[in-house]
């Protein structure tokens, strides 16, 4: 996809520091942390949101959220935005994953 900001990212096109990896997704930090270490974990395909995301590919997601996880060594979040309601600024794939600290002050909706 031509100007997909997380597709540029994917390709390298545009800088960010990989911290996890797997075949089909990156872990990167967010650009404009809401909590300390906030990442974004982004397909490599450029899919929509999850609806748009083969749910084969859920194993493989949640096995990176979980090592990425215990990196942080904290209790932690887990979002996805999906649609403009929701949320969603960037459409292309991407889970949010927050660590979490007492009285880091972060509040959730949910
Ligand atoms: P969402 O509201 O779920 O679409 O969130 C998009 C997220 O992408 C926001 O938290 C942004 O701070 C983050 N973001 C946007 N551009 C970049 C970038 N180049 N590298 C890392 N994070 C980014
Ligand atoms: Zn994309």
């Amino acid at each position: 996809m031509e100007n997909c900001i997380f597709c540029k990212v994917v390709k390298g096109e545009i800088p960010s520091e990989k911290i996890g990896e797997s075949e089909n997704f990156i872990a990167i930090p967010d650009i404009n942390p809401k909590v300390k270490n906030h990442t974004l974990i982004i397909s490599k395909k450029h899919f929509v949101n999850i609806l748009d995301m083969p749910s084969v590919l859920g194993d493989e997601l949640i096995s990176l959220v979980k090592k990425v996880a215990l990196n942080f060594k904290s209790d932690f979040n887990v979002v996805v935005n999906n649609g403009k309601n929701a949320g969603q600024v960037v459409f292309h794939f991407h889970l949010h994953l927050l660590p979490r600290k007492k009285g880091d002050g972060f509040r959730m909706a949910v």
